[in-house]
């Protein structure tokens, strides 16, 4: 018995070893230095006493062992148990339509002495004091910026031109010889298409009141009505690559929110353009070209949760994706998902964006009932300020948030966990932090994006 003790202890203690050195090294990967230190060391140091305990004969040295692997396991097992894995919240319906003249894209386009800025401040006197302060900074991809980068915002700079470009394809003649198509099969045909074209996923809802904002506020649909008759939304995702992710607030992360844009909106557009060609109505929504809120549309398709921070949480993914969307009268079969609530459980917890925020813009309290939804809400102005001091879209809560983390084996068994107990959440919470920092450091920009000097 002492014997097979003895084998136990020893094939933990390889177990442990091997496990830790295989999350260093997948952490030396995503260059994720102090995570990849600490893994390492604990390689080391977390198999001795099972090593010590299995080899070397002592008093009392079975009772010993056999304390260790059952406090080991133990908790494991306690870990592994659903906890709190099928608790669904109440998908709530917000009461109102969002206005897009109140977002800040909307109102950062508006030009004092203008009939619009004149008109928008008279109805909306409260925030004229928060939209000077931003005013009074370079603006986003200025020069006079604290995150200025000659390339790096004339690549984003190229991307939003490509996406300004296309804008005026989202809609187009149908086509007059329709196709009689099964909704179910048409519907995977999009899903399966659009994820060769490039999306992570694609997800299909009925078109609601709320998806649609209530009157447009760029450009020339300033002030009209947003008027959208389908029955049918298919929303899209794109991945935001990591590494560029993990330099936000610098450069990078606005060149590669423009990139991710257009990609998205590639997609929408194809799709949209593909749908017409079969004979059915379809528009899609595009950066600066949106008739609906993507987030929304994107959570009723089953794409995911909508987060402290406001973005939607995406299961593989977290937030670092985006999203474009096409909506359609074409006959379609919507997803049926079943909303999780481990991520607002874990939300509710982590903060770890509001801790990171360098604007100060994400709310540390529980949600709260907003317009008959009980969620986030973060401060849009100061969000947008900072960004018009940066010169990017910052995405520091985007960078830092532990959903963020790649797509790989290591981090799946993570969000397994993180859906399947509200125990594994909490710890799962702290090793988050002790491996990567409550606040983790920002990376430097990629050497090829370094100029040099003159
Ligand atoms: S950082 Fe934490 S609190 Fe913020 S969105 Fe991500 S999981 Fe939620
Ligand atoms: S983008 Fe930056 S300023 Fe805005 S909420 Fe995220 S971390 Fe805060």
């Amino acid at each position: 018995m002492a014997h097979l003790l003895s084998s136990i202890l020893i094939a933990v203690a390889a177990v442990i070893f091997l496990l830790l050195i295989w999350a260093g090294m997948v952490s030396l990967k995503e260059q994720e230095r102090r995570a990849a230190n600490r893994f390492f060391w604990l390689s080391v140091l977390l198999p001795l006493p099972y090593l010590l305990l299995g080899l070397i004969s002592f008093d009392f040295r079975f009772e010993a062992g056999l304390t260790l692997l059952i406090l080991t396991f133990i908790p494991l097992i306690i870990f592994l148990i659903p906890l709190g894995r099928n608790k669904t919240y109440r998908q709530q319906v917000p009461m109102s339509k969002i206005d897009e003249r109140d977002t800040m894209f909307s109102r950062n386009e508006l030009k004092p002495g203008s009939k619009q800025f004149e008109e928008y401040y008279n109805r909306k006197p409260e925030k004229k004091k928060k939209d000077d302060i931003f005013r009074k900074k370079a603006g986003l991809l200025q020069p006079a910026v604290s995150q200025y980068h000659p390339l790096n915002f004339a690549a984003a700079d190229a991307s939003f031109e490509t996406i300004e470009a296309l804008k005026h394809k989202v809609d187009g003649p149908v086509s007059g010889k329709t196709i009689e198509v099964d909704p179910a099969s048409v519907s995977d045909y999009i899903k399966i298409w659009s994820k060769k074209l490039g999306a992570v996923d694609c997800g299909i809802t009925k078109l609601k009141g709320y998806h649609l904002y209530s009157f447009g506020g760029r450009a020339e649909r300033y002030g009209k009505k947003v008027v959208n008759e389908h029955q049918f939304a298919i929303a899209f995702t794109v991945e935001m690559d990591k590494e560029m992710v993990d330099s936000a607030p610098t450069s990078t992360i606005v060149m590669e929110s423009g990139q991710q844009y257009l990609e998205s909106g590639i997609i929408a557009l194809q799709a949209a353009a593909f749908i017409r060609g079969i004979g059915y109505e379809a528009r899609a929504h595009i950066d600066g070209n949106y008739e609906v809120v993507c987030p929304l549309v994107a959570r009723d398709a089953g794409l995911g949760e909508i987060g402290r921070m406001g973005l939607l949480m995406t299961p593989r993914l977290g937030p670092r994706v985006r999203i474009s969307v096409v909506t359609t009268n074409l006959p379609l079969i919507p997803d049926n998902p079943v909303h999780d609530h481990s991520v607002i459980d874990f939300c509710t917890l982590c903060k770890k964006c509001a801790d990171a925020c360098p604007g100060k813009a994400i709310s540390f309290n529980d949600r709260e009932e907003i317009d008959g939804v009980k969620r986030w809400q973060i401060k849009q102005e100061a969000c947008f300020t900072l960004w018009c001091e940066l010169g990017t879209d910052c995405g520091r809560c985007m960078s830092v948030c532990p959903y963020s983390h790649p797509d790989n084996l290591m981090h799946n068994m993570v969000r397994k966990g993180l859906g399947n107990s509200s125990l594994f959440r909490m710890a799962a919470l702290k090793l988050d932090d002790y491996f990567y920092g409550r606040k983790p450091s920002i990376k430097p920009l990629q050497d090829w994006m370094n100029l040099p000097k003159k």
